[in-house]
């Protein structure tokens, strides 16, 4: 197991943006509640990947503010194998309701589970202490459940994905799950209340929305120069080129130097042609051959929009072994695109060497797209959504999972309500790149809604909550 270093971040920053009374009740009231509570116990985070993804992106941004609350917030990442990591992903893609890659789920399956688990249970042991707290995220590590019990802590597992509906796959993958979950878990977390499987009692259950950081690189305020000059020196686009610094995580100044692999005909757009943008990793559940088909066949003929396939470099992900494959999947689909087509669509994969700059580089593809696409076919929480929203882009998604709870459809975007449905998405989208009243209406809204629900106060004082149910419950 690999210890991740947390940088704090200052939680009084929020006042400004939140007013005073809402950044007291969090830095004053709950904080302080949950120090006393915990009397010196650490607060053990473990999940599988440090960088790509929505769960790593929250950690990094929660955890550095609970450590700066006075609390002793640790994370650690386990190793696992490649057929565990196989595997993982086949009870993930299970639990959004999908058949995976339709291998097995028995006990040759458990027992490839157990023995990759096992040298993290050793190290588990030499960081965790009677009565600390571990909060386990998803599939890839409830397995340490029973080990961390053992240890004398309190356990909670946090699990960011689900289906609105159970189907047969997704009871299979929470079947796998149980016995590892069910007799050593204190606590459950989700992000929405249809996800957890009914043998969880409501009781020992919490539902927190995730949130984003408004002063991280990812959503930091930034210039409209220096979004174009970072597209530009990425070679995303083709304008001027100037300062691309930004602010890193720790206040101090850093600089989009690294370049994107993209995969394009021709040369990169101008920066006034409007750009319709997805931003997630390369994971089938967020369809990005279909925000091509739909472009292809709904969006394309008659204007000069562009569409932005981005997701992270394939190598860099560590959980997600198929992130290869669909992005192989994506340049067959790109490649049999009509050449006129194939031009307005580029295909790129962001460096991921230096996590804030990727995330700088994320911040300027959201802030320049016209509308920011999510159109999954079902989603945990979706941070990319309320990301674009903060930066006033109005959003066309799928009406799956946590997405739901954030697009007000025809207020602060636009839901799709079968994500299967091309000409519904392509439609919206038309409507939104025609008029520019509607884009500038549906960007303000987004970006109030982003303001008033989704930053980070909330949500920590929901995991603080959490905590506090965690030393209680049972
Ligand atoms: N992301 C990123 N770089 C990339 C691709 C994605 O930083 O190259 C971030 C994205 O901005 C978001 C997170 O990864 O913060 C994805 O979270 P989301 O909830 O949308 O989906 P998940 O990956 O958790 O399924």
């Amino acid at each position: 197991m690999q210890e991740v270093t947390i940088r704090s971040r200052n939680p009084f920053r929020f006042s400004g943006l939140i007013g005073q009374e809402r950044s007291d009740a969090l830095t004053v009231t709950a904080a302080g509640e949950a120090v006393s509570k915990l009397e010196g116990r650490c607060v053990i985070n473990i999940n599988s990947t440090a960088a790509g993804g929505g769960v790593a992106e929250m950690l990094h941004v929660l955890l550095g503010y609970v450590r700066a609350m006075g609390i002793d917030a640790r994370w650690l990442v386990i190793d696992g194998n490649e057929p565990f990591f196989e595997l993982t992903k086949r009870i993930h893609n299970h639990l959004y309701g999908g058949i995976g890659d339709g291998g097995p789920l028995g006990e040759t399956q458990h027992r490839i589970y157990q023995a990759a688990l096992e040298p993290d249970q050793h190290e588990l042991a030499a960081t965790a202490k009677p009565g600390d707290i571990v909060i386990l995220h998803d599939p890839q590590t409830a397995g340490l459940a029973e080990h961390a019990k053992s240890l004398g802590c309190r356990v909670a597992w946090r699990c960011h994905v689900g289906i609105d509906a159970p189907n047969d796959h997704s009871r299979l993958g929470w079947d796998f799950l149980r016995p590892y979950l069910e007799p050593f878990v204190d606590h459950y977390v989700f992000t929405d209340a249809r996800f957890p499987p009914s043998w969880i009692s409501p009781e020992h259950c919490s539902i927190i929305w995730p949130s984003i950081d408004p002063f991280a690189p990812k959503n930091q305020d930034m210039s409209p120069e220096t979004v174009e000059a970072i597209l530009t020196h990425t070679g995303i686009i083709t304008g001027r080129r100037g300062d691309t610094t930004f602010e890193r995580v720790d206040g101090s100044p850093g600089r989009v130097e690294r370049y994107c692999d993209i995969f394009r005909t021709g040369p990169s757009p101008a920066p006034d042609v409007p750009m319709l943008v997805q931003v997630s990793r390369w994971d089938v559940m967020k369809d990005m051959p279909g925000v091509m088909e739909a472009f292809a066949t709904y969006v394309d003929s008659g204007r000069d929009a562009h569409l932005v396939l981005a997701g992270p470099v394939v190598s860099a992900v560590a959980d997600d072994p198929e992130g290869g494959q669909v992005l192989q999947n994506c340049w067959n689909a790109w490649r049999e695109l009509p050449h006129a087509i194939r031009h307005r669509v580029q295909l790129v994969c962001l460096p991921m060497y230096d996590l804030d700059e990727n995330a700088a580089i994320v911040n300027a593809l959201q802030r320049h797209a016209a509308i920011v696409a999510q159109k999954s076919i079902a989603e945990g929480f979706g941070l990319t959504v309320a990301e674009a929203m903060l930066k006033g882009t109005p959003v066309v998604a799928s009406a799956v999972g946590g997405i739901v709870d954030q697009v007000i459809d025809g207020e602060t975007g636009r839901l799709i309500y079968d994500p299967s449905d091309l000409h519904e998405f392509g439609t919206a989208v038309c409507e939104i790149l025609d008029d520019e009243a509607l884009r500038q209406r549906l960007g303000e809204g987004a970006r109030q809604r982003a303001l008033d629900v989704h930053l980070g106060d909330t949500h920590l004082e929901r995991w603080l909550g959490v905590v506090n149910a965690v030393l209680e419950d049972r």
